[in-house]
């Protein structure tokens, strides 16, 4: 059994008058592997502004870590620091820099231009780009310029610059979207393995590919939680039959 790493209660968001989030109750462990799905609207995007701080909820608690401290009041680069990264559905990566340097910019505790160029070559350095390469299927592609990956393989580097960051927790939009059935395949086993050390929030529209991740799914509808289970328990609900897969 995992132990709570992240926990909202009540939480409440509106925009102009619209309830965007609306008490929202949700829980995960460290380590652990969640899904989130729901209908378009349903708060999905809002739900990862709150926990990284871009959005301040009306009401409600955020409570990150083994002391349970408050992320509320924390800015969205502390709230970063605490160990949360975040991967946006559109890959950026620094398309000029090679795979390699690109990694060697995202590891943990540069402290500046001159670390990261000195840091890539001390030994525990270099051994954590290979790591992380091999990690995300790049290490055949180390020195290629990531402006010559293709879509799936940006997609890749950009999880493994945040896996550079050593995050407790990873927040991932969409990892499948636009990707090849071989692709969504590699990104399935690429998250269950992050996810043996770390909590992962996987936010998919595609069911296949939530249904090969093969752990706890949370339907979200109107701001709230709908469901939450395993993928067959959660799609043989009738309320999310309704809201999501009937439509
Ligand atoms: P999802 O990601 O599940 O599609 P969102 O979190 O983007 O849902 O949006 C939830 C609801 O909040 C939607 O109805 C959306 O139109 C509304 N919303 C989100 N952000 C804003 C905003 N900045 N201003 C006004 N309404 C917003």
């Amino acid at each position: 059994m995992s132990k709570t790493l992240l926990e909202l209660s009540g939480v409440s968001v509106s925009f102009d008058g619209f309830k965007a989030i609306n008490s929202l109750s949700f829980q995960i462990g460290e380590p652990e592997l969640r899904a989130i799905i729901g209908p378009n609207g349903a708060g999905k995007t809002t739900f990862m502004d709150i926990i990284t701080g871009k959005t301040k909820p009306d009401e409600g608690h955020v409570l990150w870590g083994d002391k349970g401290i408050s992320l509320l009041g924390m800015s969205e680069s502390a709230i970063a620091r605490e160990g949360i990264g975040r991967k946006f559905q559109k890959p950026t990566v620094f398309e000029a820099q090679t795979v390699r340097e690109n990694l060697a910019m995202a590891l943990k505790n540069p402290r500046g231009p001159f670390d990261v160029l000195f840091y890539k070559k001390t030994k525990r350095g270099a051994e954590r780009i290979e790591e992380i390469a091999e990690q995300t299927g790049l290490t055949d592609s180390l020195t290629r310029p990531a402006g010559e990956l293709s879509h799936g393989q940006k997609q890749w580097l950009e999880i493994g610059m945040l896996l550079a960051q050593e995050p407790r927790l990873l927040l991932v939009d969409e990892p499948a979207a636009g990707m090849t059935p071989a692709e969504r395949e590699k990104t399935t086993e690429m998250l269950v393995e992050a996810a043996r050390t770390r909590a992962v929030v996987v936010v998919e529209h595609d069911m296949e590919f939530v249904r090969r991740l093969n752990c706890k799914v949370t339907v979200l509808n109107e701001g709230s939680v709908l469901a939450e289970g395993s993928i067959d328990h959660v799609t043989s609900n009738p309320q999310v039959i309704e809201v999501y897969l009937g439509r």
